[in-house]
Protein backbone atom coordinates (compact mmCIF):
# COMPACT_ATOMS: atom_id res chain seq x y z
CA UNK A 1 0.00 0.00 0.00
CA UNK A 2 1.13 3.35 -1.17
CA UNK A 3 2.98 4.94 2.06
CA UNK A 4 3.63 2.02 3.81
CA UNK A 5 6.23 0.37 3.24
CA UNK A 6 9.99 1.34 3.35
CA UNK A 7 11.99 1.22 0.20
CA UNK A 8 15.80 -0.33 0.50
CA UNK A 9 17.51 0.54 -2.48
CA UNK A 10 21.08 -1.42 -3.64
CA UNK A 11 23.31 0.04 -6.47
CA UNK A 12 23.88 3.10 -8.74
CA UNK A 13 21.25 4.30 -10.94
CA UNK A 14 21.64 4.63 -14.56
CA UNK A 15 19.81 7.81 -15.86
CA UNK A 16 21.92 8.36 -19.16
CA UNK A 17 19.67 7.81 -22.03
CA UNK A 18 16.51 7.29 -20.17
CA UNK A 19 18.58 4.32 -18.44
CA UNK A 20 18.74 1.75 -20.59
CA UNK A 21 21.96 0.58 -19.18
CA UNK A 22 20.49 -1.30 -16.12
CA UNK A 23 16.88 -3.23 -16.74
CA UNK A 24 15.11 -5.67 -14.75
CA UNK A 25 12.95 -7.61 -17.30
CA UNK A 26 9.87 -6.29 -19.58
CA UNK A 27 6.85 -4.56 -19.98
CA UNK A 28 4.60 -5.23 -23.17
CA UNK A 29 7.95 -6.28 -24.52
CA UNK A 30 9.99 -3.22 -23.81
CA UNK A 31 12.53 -2.97 -21.17
CA UNK A 32 12.00 -1.82 -17.54
CA UNK A 33 14.95 0.47 -16.67
CA UNK A 34 16.34 0.45 -12.57
CA UNK A 35 15.86 4.29 -13.05
CA UNK A 36 11.59 3.90 -13.99
CA UNK A 37 11.62 1.12 -10.98
CA UNK A 38 13.04 2.98 -8.43
CA UNK A 39 11.12 6.08 -9.61
CA UNK A 40 7.71 4.53 -9.01
CA UNK A 41 8.60 2.91 -5.97
CA UNK A 42 9.89 5.76 -4.71
CA UNK A 43 6.69 7.58 -5.12
CA UNK A 44 4.82 5.83 -2.91
CA UNK A 45 7.38 4.78 -0.23
CA UNK A 46 7.39 5.66 3.45
CA UNK A 47 10.83 6.51 3.19
CA UNK A 48 14.52 4.88 1.73
CA UNK A 49 17.16 3.47 2.62
CA UNK A 50 20.37 4.07 0.19
CA UNK A 51 22.12 1.00 0.89
CA UNK A 52 26.07 1.05 -0.48
CA UNK A 53 27.91 3.48 -2.08
CA UNK A 54 26.53 3.02 -5.29
CA UNK A 55 23.07 3.41 -4.22
CA UNK A 56 24.28 6.28 -2.00
CA UNK A 57 26.27 8.34 -3.76
CA UNK A 58 27.13 6.46 -6.83
CA UNK A 59 30.09 5.05 -5.78
CA UNK A 60 32.53 3.00 -8.45
CA UNK A 61 30.08 2.91 -11.36
CA UNK A 62 29.76 6.55 -11.64
CA UNK A 63 33.61 7.34 -11.06
CA UNK A 64 34.90 9.04 -13.42
CA UNK A 65 33.97 9.49 -16.87
CA UNK A 66 31.20 7.74 -15.61
CA UNK A 67 29.85 7.34 -19.56
CA UNK A 68 25.81 5.49 -17.90
CA UNK A 69 25.18 8.78 -15.94
CA UNK A 70 24.89 6.63 -13.05
CA UNK A 71 24.01 8.72 -9.57
CA UNK A 72 22.62 7.31 -6.32
CA UNK A 73 19.38 7.18 -4.85
CA UNK A 74 19.40 10.79 -3.20
CA UNK A 75 20.53 12.67 -6.47
CA UNK A 76 17.44 11.05 -8.60
CA UNK A 77 15.23 11.92 -6.25
CA UNK A 78 16.07 15.72 -6.23
CA UNK A 79 16.34 15.25 -9.88
CA UNK A 80 12.68 14.11 -10.08
CA UNK A 81 11.51 16.10 -7.17
CA UNK A 82 10.44 13.62 -5.48
CA UNK A 83 9.94 14.52 -1.25
CA UNK A 84 10.76 11.13 0.75
CA UNK A 85 13.15 10.81 3.67
CA UNK A 86 16.51 9.22 2.75
CA UNK A 87 18.24 7.37 5.34
CA UNK A 88 22.29 6.39 3.94
CA UNK A 89 24.21 3.61 4.68
CA UNK A 90 27.23 3.88 1.96
CA UNK A 91 30.03 1.73 2.37
CA UNK A 92 32.30 -0.24 -0.21
CA UNK A 93 30.72 -2.56 1.20
CA UNK A 94 28.45 -1.40 3.53
CA UNK A 95 28.71 -3.00 7.04
CA UNK A 96 25.84 -5.15 8.08
CA UNK A 97 24.90 -3.68 11.47
CA UNK A 98 24.79 -0.93 9.74
CA UNK A 99 22.01 -1.51 7.95
CA UNK A 100 20.95 -4.29 10.35
CA UNK A 101 20.81 -1.86 13.17
CA UNK A 102 19.12 0.93 10.83
CA UNK A 103 16.42 -1.16 10.54
CA UNK A 104 16.02 -2.33 14.00
CA UNK A 105 15.77 1.28 15.25
CA UNK A 106 13.70 2.38 12.78
CA UNK A 107 10.98 -1.09 14.05
CA UNK A 108 11.65 -0.30 17.84
CA UNK A 109 11.93 3.93 17.33
CA UNK A 110 10.15 4.86 14.01
CA UNK A 111 11.88 6.39 11.12
CA UNK A 112 15.35 8.47 12.04
CA UNK A 113 14.90 12.15 12.50
CA UNK A 114 17.25 14.62 11.10
CA UNK A 115 18.91 14.87 14.54
CA UNK A 116 20.29 11.18 14.02
CA UNK A 117 21.29 11.66 10.94
CA UNK A 118 24.60 13.20 9.23
CA UNK A 119 24.63 16.30 6.79
CA UNK A 120 24.83 13.32 4.44
CA UNK A 121 21.95 11.55 5.91
CA UNK A 122 23.94 8.83 7.46
CA UNK A 123 22.91 7.81 10.61
CA UNK A 124 25.41 9.19 13.33
CA UNK A 125 25.33 5.86 15.56
CA UNK A 126 27.61 4.52 13.06
CA UNK A 127 29.44 7.36 10.95
CA UNK A 128 29.37 10.40 14.05
CA UNK A 129 32.96 9.62 14.16
CA UNK A 130 36.05 9.79 11.60
CA UNK A 131 38.23 6.72 11.48
CA UNK A 132 41.48 8.87 12.53
CA UNK A 133 39.70 9.49 15.61
CA UNK A 134 39.27 5.64 16.63
CA UNK A 135 42.29 4.15 15.22
CA UNK A 136 44.84 2.07 17.27
CA UNK A 137 47.99 3.76 15.62
CA UNK A 138 46.84 7.06 15.97
CA UNK A 139 49.50 7.67 19.00
CA UNK A 140 52.25 6.74 15.84
CA UNK A 141 50.18 9.30 13.76
CA UNK A 142 50.77 12.03 16.93
CA UNK A 143 54.71 11.58 17.18
CA UNK A 144 55.15 11.10 13.63
CA UNK A 145 56.33 7.85 13.25
CA UNK A 146 54.90 6.65 9.68
CA UNK A 147 55.21 2.92 7.76
CA UNK A 148 56.91 3.42 4.47
CA UNK A 149 55.58 0.48 3.03
CA UNK A 150 53.09 -2.21 4.24
CA UNK A 151 53.94 -4.25 6.90
CA UNK A 152 56.03 -1.69 8.59
CA UNK A 153 54.97 -0.24 12.05
CA UNK A 154 53.75 3.44 12.51
CA UNK A 155 50.39 5.07 10.79
CA UNK A 156 49.73 4.65 7.71
CA UNK A 157 49.41 8.23 6.41
CA UNK A 158 52.09 8.30 3.87
CA UNK A 159 51.18 4.99 2.34
CA UNK A 160 47.29 6.52 1.22
CA UNK A 161 45.50 6.16 4.30
CA UNK A 162 41.62 8.25 3.87
CA UNK A 163 40.70 7.69 8.02
CA UNK A 164 41.36 11.04 8.93
CA UNK A 165 38.50 12.49 6.76
CA UNK A 166 36.38 9.26 6.34
CA UNK A 167 33.64 8.66 8.88
CA UNK A 168 32.84 5.70 10.00
CA UNK A 169 33.00 3.37 12.98
CA UNK A 170 35.21 0.39 12.05
CA UNK A 171 38.11 1.05 14.20
CA UNK A 172 35.27 -0.33 16.91
CA UNK A 173 33.00 -2.33 15.44
CA UNK A 174 35.22 -4.42 13.04
CA UNK A 175 34.70 -6.77 9.98
CA UNK A 176 33.77 -10.19 9.33
CA UNK A 177 32.01 -11.07 13.11
CA UNK A 178 34.76 -8.41 14.95
CA UNK A 179 37.91 -10.48 14.02
CA UNK A 180 39.55 -7.15 12.17
CA UNK A 181 39.51 -4.30 10.29
CA UNK A 182 41.47 -2.60 7.20
CA UNK A 183 44.05 -0.91 9.12
CA UNK A 184 43.89 -3.79 11.47
CA UNK A 185 45.28 -6.14 8.57
CA UNK A 186 47.94 -3.28 7.40
CA UNK A 187 46.25 -1.32 4.84
CA UNK A 188 45.23 2.12 4.89
CA UNK A 189 41.54 2.70 4.44
CA UNK A 190 40.15 3.63 1.35
CA UNK A 191 37.63 6.51 2.29
CA UNK A 192 34.66 3.77 1.04
CA UNK A 193 32.34 5.78 3.15
CA UNK A 194 32.50 9.15 1.80
CA UNK A 195 30.96 10.70 -1.42
CA UNK A 196 34.20 11.36 -2.39
CA UNK A 197 35.39 7.66 -3.43
CA UNK A 198 36.50 6.99 -5.65
CA UNK A 199 37.70 9.72 -7.52
CA UNK A 200 38.63 12.15 -4.49
CA UNK A 201 40.02 9.50 -2.49
CA UNK A 202 41.99 7.69 -5.26
CA UNK A 203 44.77 7.01 -5.85
CA UNK A 204 44.18 4.58 -2.87
CA UNK A 205 47.69 4.08 -1.67
CA UNK A 206 48.88 7.40 -2.32
CA UNK A 207 49.38 10.01 0.54
CA UNK A 208 46.40 12.77 0.10
CA UNK A 209 46.86 15.86 -1.68
CA UNK A 210 44.20 17.35 -1.82
CA UNK A 211 42.45 18.30 1.27
CA UNK A 212 41.43 21.29 0.32
CA UNK A 213 38.50 19.10 -1.97
CA UNK A 214 37.92 16.64 0.93
CA UNK A 215 36.04 17.50 4.44
CA UNK A 216 36.69 17.93 7.33
CA UNK A 217 40.23 19.28 7.97
CA UNK A 218 43.02 16.95 9.68
CA UNK A 219 42.39 16.98 13.42
S1 LIG B 1 46.13 8.24 9.14
FE1 LIG B 1 45.08 6.24 9.06
S2 LIG B 1 46.51 4.78 10.06
FE2 LIG B 1 47.15 6.85 10.62
S3 LIG B 1 46.12 7.23 12.55
FE3 LIG B 1 44.81 8.10 10.96
S4 LIG B 1 43.38 6.49 10.48
FE4 LIG B 1 45.05 5.51 11.60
Amino acid sequence: EEGSYILVMEGGIPTARRGIFATVGEKNGEPVTVLSRFINLARGSLAIIALGDCATFGGIPAARPNPTGCKGAKDVLEQEKIDVPVINIPGCPPHPDWFVGTVAHILLYGLMSSDDLDELNRPKIFYGQLIHENCPRRPYFDEGKFARKLGEEGCLYELGCKGPFTYADCPLRHWNGGINWVIGAGSPCLGCTEPSFPDLTGPFYKKISHWEKLKPPLK
